[in-house]
């Protein structure tokens, strides 16, 4: 599996946890307007957090081929949709999640 799809999973965890349902509903109080999401870029060391509201990680989510990452952590497919000073949405489309072939 693609790091980005894995660590997609785990955001949306965390987005489910912090929500008003979930065990980390009292988030605001900890943590403030923005929760801690993973960062979906290629890199499987990356550890990276990205701080973003919870409204607008469900607004990037909306559409599966974006993905959220740290700044500078552009996969080299990747097309850069938003820059912003904390995080950046890229375009991973479809084929591009599919692992290369080894030759
Ligand atoms: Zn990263």
């Amino acid at each position: 599996m693609r790091k980005h799809l894995l660590f997609r999973e785990v955001n949306l965890r965390i987005h489910e946890l912090t929500g008003p349902e979930g065990v980390m509903s009292g988030w605001r109080e900890t943590l403030g307007e923005a929760v801690d999401y993973a960062c979906e870029c290629a890199d499987l060391g990356c550890t990276a957090h990205v701080p973003l509201t919870r409204d607008k990680f469900a607004e990037i989510v909306e559409n599966p081929d974006y993905y959220v990452v740290a700044p500078g952590h552009y996969p080299g497919y990747a097309e850069i949709i938003e820059r912003e000073l904390d995080y950046a949405v890229v375009m991973i489309r479809g084929d591009a999640r599919v692992p290369a072939r080894v030759p």
